[in-house]
């Protein structure tokens, strides 16, 4: 019997769990749904779709070596894997877990419907399954941390299989016919120039960060230095698989590999979280601040502008505005830079940070409902850690700090003749026309923020 293969972000033939136990079981049906309805105001953003887009044209390609075809469904998934399983006549759809809640819904209908196998693979460890003594789960990283190290297995990534095929392929969609890339303003110019997608993509890239791993703590926090991985969108994609990127480093030594095996575990830790609160990219875990009075449209206040600002780069912190350009051209941003841009918003502009969130998601090739939301509510102080509200990043030192002044020439070109003092902090008489004002001063930001904060504590 034919064996279908649900695609979602797991878009590789190697160490894909779910492809090679099909290819064990007959003849294979990879398929890819396109499902704008079920993920309701989390319907894939605009980066994201760009990515798809190659993401899937990779993987049929990928898929013709062996000479199979990719088939292409748009609707409501458990809607069109029941009735492809039924027009092939599968009885199975194997497919890797995901812990999203509409893809967790949608597992369970079509569990109802048909048999679903499902599989590990896009995590370290599946969510969930780090315990504590008692079987309690983690909310804090450290010692999630260390207790997901200890019960790490030995990593062997699976080969591609080799397939056998169906007498005939099914009626599939055409990739371009699903509009996923931009036409016209055709704003992707610069993802084009920075991305090549895809796992072969993927691997080249991990090879080559596997060779620098030993540098990463010291660059990483180096805006202006490709110094980390930069495989974020390909893990995001599943394009590469976590235990093939553990694997590729093994043996190696040094604090600079344990800083970065420590990031990918924060991969695990936000679906961890995610696992165990499904709304956490929508509400404040702590509920208390509910209470804080952002500047919100919906409470009167005027933020629009501000919030433009944010979005195109035009606050006049330099650092702020290279991060946010960055985002805008390529899909992507440092993560120093992400902290610093998150911060400005939540405490500079007072803005909930629920509207960066969404920007991010919109905007970035990597956005991830779990990972996107654990580092929003890390960094306003709102979640699950002891992050406190009231830590409030200065921007200007921040950007001085880790030596930022070529990022900023980078992205920044008006400020690029400014020496490397000046650039951080451009004084009124060398600040160019053509570059704003500070939207609001350190000092002033602060204190309101500060004072958000207190009236908040005093209402309670
Ligand atoms: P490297 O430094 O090379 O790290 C290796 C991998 O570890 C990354 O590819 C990523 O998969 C993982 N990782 C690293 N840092 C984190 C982290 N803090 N949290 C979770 N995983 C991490 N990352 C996303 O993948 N998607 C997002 O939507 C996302 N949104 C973010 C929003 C904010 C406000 C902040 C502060 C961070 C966000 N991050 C997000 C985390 C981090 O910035 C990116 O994963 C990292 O910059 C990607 O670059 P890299 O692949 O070169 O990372």
């Amino acid at each position: 019997k034919p064996q279908i293969v649900w695609f979602r972000r797991d878009l590789r033939l190697r160490d894909q769990p779910a492809l090679y136990a099909a290819a064990q079981r007959g003849p294979i049906i990879p398929v890819y749904v396109l499902d704008d309805e079920r993920a309701g105001d989390r319907k894939l953003g605009g980066a994201s779709r760009w990515w798809l887009h190659h993401s899937l044209e990779s993987l049929a390609t990928g898929l013709a070596r062996h000479n199979a075809k990719l088939t292409l469904l748009r609707g409501d998934c458990v809607e069109k894997l029941s009735e492809l399983a039924e027009a092939v006549g599968a009885e199975t759809v194997h497919a890797i877990s995901h812990y999203e809640p509409w893809w967790r819904k949608a597992e369970e209908e079509l569990a109802d419907r048909l048999e679903l196998d499902l599989y590990d693979g896009n995590y370290l460890m599946p969510p969930g399954s780090v315990t504590t003594g008692s079987g309690g789960t983690y909310k804090i990283f450290t010692p999630f941390y260390k207790a997901l190290q200890k019960a790490l297995p030995t990593f062997d990534p699976l080969e591609e299989p080799s397939f056998t095929l169906p007498d005939s392929w099914p009626q599939s969609d055409r990739l371009e016919d699903w509009d996923l890339l931009p036409t016209k303003p055709d704003w992707a110019a610069g993802l084009r120039k920075t991305w090549e997608v895809g796992e072969g993509a993927a691997h080249e890239k991990l090879s080559y960060f596997s060779d620098i791993a030993s540098d990463y703590e010291k660059g990483r926090n180096l805006p202006s230095v490709e110094g980390t991985s930069r495989l974020s969108p390909h893990l995001h994609w599943g394009e590469i698989s976590p235990a093939q990127v553990w694997k590729a480093l093994e043996g190696k030594r040094g604090q600079g590999v344990e800083v970065f095996r420590s990031e990918l575990i924060w991969r695990d830790f936000a679906q961890n979280i995610l696992f165990q609160f499904p709304h956490y990219p929508e509400e404040n875990y702590r509920e208390r601040y509910d209470g804080l009075e952002w500047r919100n449209p919906n409470r009167g206040h005027l933020i629009e502008e501000d919030l433009k600002a944010w979005q195109q780069g035009q606050t006049g912190y330099p650092i702020v505005d290279a991060g946010m350009r960055q985002l805008w051209a390529t899909g992507w941003m440092h993560n120093r830079v992400r902290m610093i841009v998150a911060s400005f918003l939540i405490k500079h502009l007072l803005i909930d940070w629920r509207h960066g969130e969404k920007w991010f998601w919109d905007t970035l090739v990597d956005a991830d409902y779990a990972s996107n939301g654990t580092n929003w509510q890390w960094v306003s102080g709102t979640g699950v850690d002891t992050q406190l509200y009231t830590r409030i990043m200065a921007p200007l030192s921040q950007s001085a700090k880790f030596s930022a002044e070529n990022y900023i020439r980078e992205w920044v070109p008006e400020l690029a003749h400014l020496s490397d003092e000046d650039i951080h902090d451009p004084s009124a008489e060398k600040r160019p026309e053509s570059y704003p004002e500070r939207l609001i001063e350190h000092t002033e930001g602060r204190e309101r923020a500060l004072n958000a904060y207190k009236a908040m504590k005093a209402a309670e």
